[in-house]
């Protein structure tokens, strides 16, 4: 057991410090909060009742710590970031101080177990980071593909040795993590990943190559996904997951892919050279890295799902400010009969969304969230995403195509939720095995 990264727990004195009420804010007291079954207080008004749809003290499922914690989380977001964020379109990338400032304050991570070091925070205090994230309209750090769909990789998988040396400086925000599952010729169809490890004594020996891979560019640490047996009696069965680190002989990263969306975002493609890889590179067993990516694929959906939902609150109240200033016939564009049914319209659907993903998040809280409840959940949200952006942008009139607007980028961005993660279309394939084996 590796000493408690200093990090982590110097973040809770920061937050204690900067709540300015002697308060720890932590998401470990949160976690502690929920795990002994203590009921949030009842009269927390659900979002459909709040004055806005990003009020902090909102949501059955949240509490008074989670609040504090959102307070701080909102405040990091709009001080490291925001006003960076212009700039990192440019780059192509975020800076690396911006996830050091966020391992720093505790923001990396959050759900990594106190036995591996981490402060053991509850899946909603995740949630609040991730939600931050697209209440900003800042998409340029992948803070929640690193802190909480890669991460579980190497928490759950890991060996004692592989968690001690690669969970602090994860924590810390200065190691990054991807995923690289794609291929050129291989993105829904997983089983048909070309790239592949061979055995070399005790070695491996990687050759292939990955394309559209999230925080690629910066990577430090990569789980690829490679074939290990070509003769299995399935693709799936001879599938494993490597930790490929950046710097390795052989390891290439291509260049940062230039994309209609997610301008800060260095998605890029990863080249792999013959590089030989230690047997203790490998992340669970051999062979069974199909089966880690389906465990694991849930809880990617939902935060998706969830970042869908956060980015529909915050364009409805970018564009309720909107119309509510904008002048159109000697009045504002909100006094028209037609904007108030549409409004009302998308308020009821986001308020729908987000009940369910409040309850696809009370859900996997307690493990019960099954795979088919996951793919619902991304694909309707993401779905409803795109039809609040379009709608939203709607009513900014021209100027919600002018990049100096927020609902522009929140529209671009929007574009690939229904894409990644496994697109929609394979969401309701899932859906559908479910409602057939049930028959
Ligand atoms: C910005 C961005 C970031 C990404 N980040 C990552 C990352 O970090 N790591 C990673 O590994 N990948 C990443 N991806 C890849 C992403 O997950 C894939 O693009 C996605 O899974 C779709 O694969 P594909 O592009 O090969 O499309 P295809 O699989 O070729 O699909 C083309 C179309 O056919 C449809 N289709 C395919 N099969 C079926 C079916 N059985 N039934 C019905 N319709 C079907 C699809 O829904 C789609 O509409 C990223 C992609 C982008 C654009």
């Amino acid at each position: 057991m590796f000493s408690p990264p200093n990090v982590v727990r110097s973040a809770l004195l920061t937050l204690r410090n900067v709540s300015g009420r002697g308060h720890v804010l932590s998401a470990a007291a949160a976690s502690r909060s929920q795990h002994s079954g203590q009921s949030a207080p009842s009269n927390r008004p659900e979002t459909s009742s709040a004055k806005t749809l990003m009020d902090i003290g909102t949501r059955r499922i949240l509490n008074e710590d989670h609040d504090l914690f959102r307070q701080n989380v909102r405040r990091f977001f709009q001080e490291e970031v925001v006003p960076y964020h212009s700039e990192w379109e440019k780059a192509g990338q975020v800076s690396r101080e911006v996830w050091e400032k966020a391992g720093e304050q505790g923001l990396l991570g959050i759900m990594v177990p106190e036995k591996h070091g981490g402060i053991g925070g509850d899946l909603f205090s995740a949630a609040v980071v991730w939600e931050e994230q697209m209440y900003c309209n800042c998409s340029g750090p992948g803070f929640a593909l690193h802190s909480d769909i890669i991460l579980p990789y190497i928490v759950n998988y890991g060996t004692k040795e592989q968690t001690e040396r690669f969970i602090p400086n994860i924590a810390a925000g200065k190691s990054i993590l991807a995923i690289a599952m794609t291929e050129p010729g291989a993105g829904s169809d997983l089983q048909g990943v070309k790239t592949y490890a061979k055995k070399d004594g005790s070695d491996w020996i990687l050759n292939g190559n990955k394309v559209f891979i999230s925080n690629g560019w910066m990577s430090d640490v990569v789980v690829v996904v490679a074939v290990t047996n070509r003769e299995a009696k399935t693709a799936a069965h001879g599938i494993s997951l490597f930790l490929v680190e950046d710097g390795m002989k052989g390891f290439h990263k291509g260049r940062k892919l230039d994309k209609i969306g997610l301008k800060a975002q260095d998605t890029a493609e990863l080249f792999f050279e013959d590089v030989r890889l230690p047997a203790d590179a490998i992340l669970g067993e051999v062979n069974k890295g199909f089966y880690y990516l389906m465990n694991e694929l849930p809880q990617e959906r939902l935060v998706i799902a969830d970042m869908a939902i956060a980015s529909c609150e915050f364009m409805f109240e970018e564009t309720r400010n909107y119309v509510t200033q904008r002048k159109a016939f000697g009045k504002t564009v909100a006094h028209l009969q037609t904007v108030q049914h549409k409004l009302a319209e998308l308020k009821t659907e986001i308020c729908v969304g987000r009940a369910f993903l409040d309850n696809c998040l009370q859900l996997h809280s307690q493990k019960c969230l099954d795979a088919s409840t996951a793919s619902m959940a991304k694909y309707w949200a993401t779905d409803l995403q795109n039809k609040v952006a379009t709608q939203c942008l709607q009513l900014h009139g021209g100027w919600g195509y002018m990049w100096e607007y927020p609902i522009a980028r929140a529209f671009v961005d929007s574009r690939i939720q229904p894409i990644y993660g496994g697109t929609n279309e394979i969401m309701k394939e899932l859906i559908a095995r479910s409602i057939v084996r049930q028959t």
